[in-house]
C-alpha cells in the first residue's frame, strides 16, 4: 500500500470525490475498498448542478456531461392519467440542468480523474478495525496495522469507521418495502422525462431515464414493474430488487482526526434524489478543509446541511405517499398550478435542482 497520511475508507462516490479533491491539492490519499473490483450497481441517477460545479475543476464534470442524459420534463399522473407536465430544462444557464446516469458510470469518471492525478484504489482491502490515540490512528487492513494522521469514513450506511468511533446513528426504518427495476424498453412515451404515477393507498411508481432506451422504475411497493400502471415494452431486465430504507444521521461527523462523509454520515429515502449529491458535497468540503487545515469547522458546516436535506426528503416522501385524499388533491392542484405559472415553475425548478 502506498504511503500517505490520509486514509479514505470506501470507493463509492463520496470516497472517490474526496480522493480526487485531495489529489488535486497535492495530497494523494490511500483509498481502500472492500469490493474485489468496481461496483456495477446503478443506484443513484440524478446529478445536481451543485455536484457538477464541485466536480468541474478535476475535469470529472466535463466527462460526466459528455455521457449523461439531460432530464427535460417531469410528468405526473394519477394512475395512468396525466395531470401535470413541467419543464426541467428552462434555466438560462446550461450548467443548471439535471443530468442523469447510472451511479457506476459517475464513479468510473471519478476513478479516471483520480488515476489521472496519480492516485490508485486498493480493491479487496477491507478495514476491519480502527483505533485512535493521541499519537495517531491505527487501521487494521488485510490483517496488518497501518498508521494514519487522518481518516475519512466514506464506507456507506453500515460504516465500520462510524462503529469503531462509537458514533450513534440516530433515526428510524421506514415500515414499507421499496423496489427498483432497471430495464431496457422501447417506444417509451417522453423518453427524457422523469414520470411519476400516483397509485391508490399512497402508492407511487417513478420512471427515470438512465440512458438511451434504458430506465429505472422505482416504487414504494414491492415489485416496481408490477406496480407500473401503464404498459411497458421491456426488452431486457437488468436488475430488480426490493429494499428497506433507513432514515438516519450520525450524531457527529468528526471524532478527533476521524471524519464521516456520505451515507456513513446520513441516509434517507431516494425521494428528491439527494443522497449521492450530499455525499459529493461533504467530500469536497472535507477535502478542502484537510488541505487548508480547517477541519474543525467540518461538523458544524455539514451536519446542518444533512439534517435539512433529510427533513426535506422526508417531507416530500410523506406528501407523495400520503393516503389522505385532501393531501393528494392539494398536491395535484399545486402541480397543475405550477404548470400554468412561469413564476411558480422557476421556484419549482430552483427547489428540484437545489439552486
Ligand atoms: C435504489 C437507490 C436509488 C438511489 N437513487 C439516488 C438518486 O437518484 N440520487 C442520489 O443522489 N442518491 C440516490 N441514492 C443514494 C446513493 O446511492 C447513495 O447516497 C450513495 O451511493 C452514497 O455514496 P457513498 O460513497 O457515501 O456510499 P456507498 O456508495 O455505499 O459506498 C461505500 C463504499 O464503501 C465500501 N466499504 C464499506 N465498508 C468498507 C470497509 N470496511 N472497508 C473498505 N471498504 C468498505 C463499500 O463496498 C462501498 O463501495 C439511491 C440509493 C438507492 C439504494
Amino acid at each position: 500500500m502506498e504511503n500517505s497520511h490520509v486514509l479514505i475508507v470506501g470507493a463509492g462516490p463520496t470516497g472517490l470525490t474526496a480522493a480526487v479533491e485531495l489529489a488535486r491539492r497535492g495530497i494523494i490519499p490511500v483509498v481502500i475498498e472492500k469490493r474485489k473490483s468496481a461496483s456495477h450497481l446503478s443506484r443513484a441517477v440524478g446529478i445536481l448542478p451543485r455536484s457538477m460545479k464541485l466536480l468541474g475543476p478535476s475535469g470529472a464534470a466535463t466527462a460526466i456531461r459528455t455521457e449523461a442524459i439531460t432530464f427535460r420534463r417531469a410528468i405526473f399522473h394519477t394512475q395512468s392519467k396525466q395531470f401535470a407536465n413541467l419543464p426541467l430544462d428552462t434555466h438560462k444557464d446550461d450548467n443548471n440542468r439535471l443530468y442523469g446516469m447510472p451511479q457506476n458510470r459517475t464513479e468510473a469518471h471519478l476513478r479516471n480523474a483520480f488515476k489521472a492525478l496519480g492516485g490508485k484504489i486498493n480493491y479487496g482491502a477491507e478495514l476491519l478495525s480502527l483505533f485512535q490515540s493521541d499519537t495517531g490512528i491505527s487501521a487494521s487492513i488485510l490483517g496488518k496495522a497501518f498508521r494514519f494522521d487522518t481518516v475519512i469514513g466514506a464506507d456507506g450506511s453500515d460504516s465500520v469507521v462510524r462503529e469503531a468511533m462509537h458514533i450513534p446513528f440516530h433515526g428510524y426504518e421506514l415500515p414499507e418495502i421499496w423496489s427498483i427495476a432497471d430495464v431496457d424498453a422501447w417506444g417509451w412515451k417522453a423518453p427524457s422525462a422523469f414520470q411519476a404515477y400516483m397509485l391508490d393507498k399512497g402508492g407511487v411508481v417513478v420512471v427515470v431515464p438512465l440512458a438511451k432506451n434504458r430506465y429505472r422504475v422505482i416504487s414504494n411497493r414491492p415489485y416496481a414493474l408490477a406496480a407500473l400502471p401503464v404498459p411497458s415494452n421491456i426488452t431486457k431486465l437488468h436488475r430488480a430488487a426490493n429494499f428497506a430504507i433507513s432514515v438516519r444521521q450520525a450524531e457527529t461527523y468528526q471524532r478527533g482526526r476521524v471524519f464521516l462523509a456520505g451515507d456513513a454520515a446520513h441516509c434517507h429515502s431516494p425521494v428528491g434524489g439527494r443522497g449521492m449529491n450530499l455525499g459529493i458535497a461533504d467530500a469536497a468540503d472535507l477535502a478542502e478543509r484537510i488541505a487548508t487545515g480547517t477541519t474543525d469547522g467540518y461538523h458544524s458546516a455539514r451536519h446542518p446541511v444533512g439534517r435539512t436535506t433529510i427533513k426535506q426528503s422526508e417531507r416530500a416522501r410523506r406528501i407523495i405517499t400520503s393516503t389522505h385524499p385532501v393531501t393528494r388533491t392539494l398536491l395535484r392542484n399545486f402541480l397543475r398550478l405550477v404548470q400554468h405559472s412561469p413564476l411558480l415553475q422557476r421556484r419549482f425548478l430552483k427547489k428540484v435542482l437545489d439552486l
